[in-house]
């Protein structure tokens, strides 16, 4: 440990950090799902046998100039009843995201008072990812106000 070495939380508290690098331009913390089990998708039965894990790479918000990258070791559990196998939830990223919920509502935020490119520059990121966190920032305002 280096003498000047600080501790920044994650803030994720259902992550449990395994590993942490810091790199010229990037941050990268490994992290893995704090829970030991899960419900099965179909049948809703509860089961601790995992099928596999696989590394997921996802962009968090940016600390002190540089990259966050958070390395999921994501699990697949299998279900005992019908032996089908199934993706543990991913609350922190949402399904098939390349990005966490946080950052994409930063993003988004930042958005509706800069413009996207000028959001996607100073963060790092494709416009593209811009523009889905405004759009979901906005279907959250309109969630909010009851609009369906
Ligand atoms: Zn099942």
């Amino acid at each position: 440990m280096l003498d000047d070495s600080i501790t920044v939380r994650l803030g994720l508290p259902v992550l449990r950090i395994l590993e942490q690098w810091e790199l010229e331009n990037y941050f990268q913390v490994k992290v893995i799902y704090l829970r030991s089990k899960a419900n099965c998708l179909k049948c809703g039965k509860v089961t601790t046998k995992v099928h596999d894990r696989r590394l997921q790479y996802k962009k968090d918000r940016g600390l002190r100039d540089k990259i966050v990258l958070l390395k999921i070791l994501k699990r697949r559990f299998r279900c005992p009843l019908e032996r089908k196998v199934f993706t543990e939830p991913d609350e922190v990223f949402g399904l098939r995201r390349r990005s966490s919920r946080r950052f994409r509502e930063y993003l988004g935020r930042e958005a509706l008072h800069q413009t996207v490119r000028r959001v996607a520059q100073k963060e790092r990121v494709g416009e593209g990812l811009v523009r889905t966190g405004v759009a979901e920032e906005i279907g959250r305002m309109l969630k909010a106000k009851g609009v369906k």
